[in-house]
């Protein structure tokens, strides 16, 4: 898939935009003040393949705690700011990686150009973040596309006037649609990196429904650097859904494929319970290979030709094919470890 030109920005270690990778990202849900835990679950999500976390700045304990943070992590930290430029300035100090802020939102334009040149100074980027929940009224009072670009390119320029450009933008709506043609439009206007997101999607089956509806034509278009999908949940359900999303898009190509059928009358094996359990086998273990799990020998293997290794049930028993062949039969009881045992064999 082509990806759309974009400028590269650097934050900490890694970079996003250019030719890089999708790069993933979630958030503490956590007051970032609360160190110890906060470092666990940037761990947590890290283990399971973010390449960001950002942290939320609500006092100055907070921006202080950044300091302590980045000594237990090995990810780049984002602080999530909103309206203070003494917080930027103490994060910035307490050696953040990068920040999310609207200069527009933060005052008059000494306080603007206090942040933007400590951010010049540390080679620090800053990410435009507009949410239509928080759009700005001088531009309009009504959310849509066109508002959240328009609303965005405030921003921008304010940062442009300093000289800055170390930026990734972000445009997030609540509607799949207005967040499509948003970013669509800012793909147009703008050299800078996207950070693609629905924003305040909901619990996870919605959100899960929405933020793919979303970010799917989207990525698929060759647009976004970097993706969030956020979910009323814990942040490492995002980063498994996030990885999931990009690997069904082939943009995350080292991660295991699981096919499985959705059963109907032809179906006399447990079909259903099994497929979860392999699916975390084979997510938790890095197992990279195409798994098919079919309810029945009529379009089992046929249909799952591609797949390294599969299932297809029959009447208390399994059929095992590996790329289509069948190899030998496997009853269904124990039927979990016994595949297991198979999937580990071509490894
Ligand atoms: S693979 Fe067989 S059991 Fe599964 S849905 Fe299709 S016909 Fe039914």
């Amino acid at each position: 898939m082509n990806r759309d030109k974009t400028i590269n920005v650097k934050i900490g270690n890694i970079s996003i935009g250019g030719s890089n990778k999708i790069l993933i990202q979630s958030m503490c849900n956590i007051k970032t003040s609360k160190t110890k835990e906060v470092i666990k679950q940037i761990n947590e999500c890290a283990k399971l393949g973010a390449d960001l976390m950002r942290v939320s700045i609500l006092d100055i304990d907070d921006a202080r705690a950044i300091k302590e943070i980045k000594k237990g992590i090995n990810i780049p930290l984002i602080a999530d700011i909103h309206f203070s430029y003494q917080f930027a300035l103490e994060c910035i100090k307490s050696g953040v990686d990068a920040i999310r802020i609207n200069p527009g939102n933060i005052g008059t334009e000494d306080k603007i150009k206090l942040v933007v040149d400590a951010c010049k100074k540390k080679n620090i980027p800053i990410r435009v973040g507009v949410n239509s929940g928080s759009l700005d009224k001088s531009i309009s009072n009504k959310s849509s596309a066109k508002a959240l670009v328009a609303s965005a390119e405030k921003h921008v320029k304010i940062l442009e006037k300093f000289g800055f450009t170390d930026i990734v933008i972000s445009l997030k709506g609540s509607n799949v649609k207005d967040t499509v043609e948003a970013y669509e439009l800012a793909s147009k206007k703008f050299k800078y990196p996207l950070h693609v997101g629905i924003t305040e999607a909901g619990p996870s089956e919605i959100g899960l429904i929405r933020s793919s509806c979303a970010l799917a034509p989207i990525l698929i278009k060759g647009i976004g650097n970097t993706i969030r999908i956020s979910l009323s949940n814990d942040p490492t359900e995002e980063i498994i859904a996030a990885k999931r999303l990009l690997h069904d898009l082939g943009l995350y190509p080292n991660y295991p494929t699981l096919i499985s059928c959705p059963t109907c009358g032809r179906t006399q094996v447990n079909l259903i319970p099994l497929t979860t359990k392999v699916l975390k086998y084979l997510e938790d273990n890095h197992i990279n290979k195409k798994v098919a799990i079919m309810g029945c020998v009529v379009n089992g293997p046929g249909e799952a030709k591609e797949c390294d290794i599969g299932l297809a049930g029959g009447n208390k028993e399994w059929v095992l094919f590996k790329k289509g062949k069948v190899i030998k039969k496997l009853k269904d009881k124990d039927i979990f470890n016994n595949f297991v045992k198979e999937i580990n064999k071509i490894k």
